[in-house]
């Protein structure tokens, strides 16, 4: 029985698909508009829900309006338990205003809405955390709540992966309460001053006993201490969208390592799964299910 537990954001993204973004003072007429699912907490649970955790988890906040409603829903249908994401009187559900252009540039503006209410536990969140296996976090909410889960995780024994996006200076606390850290390139940059992945992937096992630092179509380096650093090469792929490619390759890679796969097996099916979700459009829409992921990686 795997139990995957998610403390983070839920968004609707409201995605605008124009030949070029406006400048300041222009208005352009788009393509396209899109309302999707979003917020890396959510995708993160749905991609591990998607990879066949027997339960996921979601602990947020939405607002009580329509987009609250419709993400609840999307969530429940992707086989995520809800029974601990808010409905909000205070807030307005979360929110991304993004700019897509011809070239796949993007400009996104994001309001936290209802995820900024979540600065600590709320009653029931600990004793949920404590029943799964692994806690998911990231930092599309205060850091403070983050910090509480992170905590409370510690306490029980359950295994905490934080992907620490948006990239930000982080307290040493939370990164003491960390069992493995899974930033991108840049966010590894921004929390060592290092711009080489192995030098920060070494600097910041003084901090965290397991460290993965995604590298986009190069694939992954995972460091734990005491041992050289493993790159792990994504397969070659032709990528249409790598929007949630991040929180792809962490839900599936939560799930592996909870079924008690090595190290090495639960990356090969991460960076499967990572390459799958980059060729299709879309976020959580685009991630894919355990079968096509087993399929990909034998
Ligand atoms: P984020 O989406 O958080 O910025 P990355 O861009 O590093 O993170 O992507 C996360 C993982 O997704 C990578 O380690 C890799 O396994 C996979 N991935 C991303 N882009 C590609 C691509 N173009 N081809 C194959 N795999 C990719």
């Amino acid at each position: 029985m795997t139990h995957i537990a998610v403390l983070g954001s839920t968004n609707m993204d409201l995605v605008a698909y124009v030949a070029k973004a406006p400048q300041r003072g222009e208005t352009v007429t788009g393509r396209e508009f899109r309302t999707l699912p979003g917020g890396k907490g959510a995708n993160q649970a749905v991609a591990a829900a998607r990879a066949g955790a027997d339960a996921v988890s979601m602990i947020g906040a939405v607002g009580a309006d329509a987009f609250g409603t419709q993400l609840r829903t999307a969530l429940d249908h992707s086989g995520v338990d809800t029974d601990l994401l808010r409905t909000v009187d205070t807030a307005a559900t979360g929110t991304a205003h993004i700019v897509v252009d011809d070239e796949g540039g993007n400009a996104i503006v994001v309001i936290p809405g209802a995820n900024a209410t979540l600065t600590a536990l709320a009653p029931g969140d600990e004793g949920l955390i404590t029943s799964a296996d692994t806690l998911l976090l990231q930092l599309e909410i205060p850091v403070e709540g983050v910090l509480a889960a992170a905590q409370a995780a510690r306490r029980h024994g359950v295994r905490t992966i934080l992907t620490p996006a948006p990239a930000q200076p982080l307290p040493p606390e939370l990164l003491a309460a960390t069992d493995l850290l899974v930033p991108n390139e840049h966010e590894a940059a921004t929390l060592t001053g290092l711009t080489d992945p192995r030098s920060a992937a070494r600097s910041l096992l003084s901090q965290v006993p397991e460290v993965v630092v995604t590298l986009g179509a190069r694939g992954s380096l995972y460091a734990a201490r005491g041992a050289e650093p493993v790159m792990v090469e994504a397969p070659h792929v032709t990528a249409v969208d790598t929007t949630g490619a991040g929180d792809t390759f962490v839900g599936t890679l939560a799930v592996a390592l909870a079924e008690g796969g090595s190290v090495p097996e639960a990356l090969a099916w991460a960076s499967s799964a990572a390459a799958l979700s980059v060729q299709r459009p879309g976020a959580s829409a685009s991630m894919p299910y355990r079968s096509e992921i087993d399929t990909q990686t034998n």
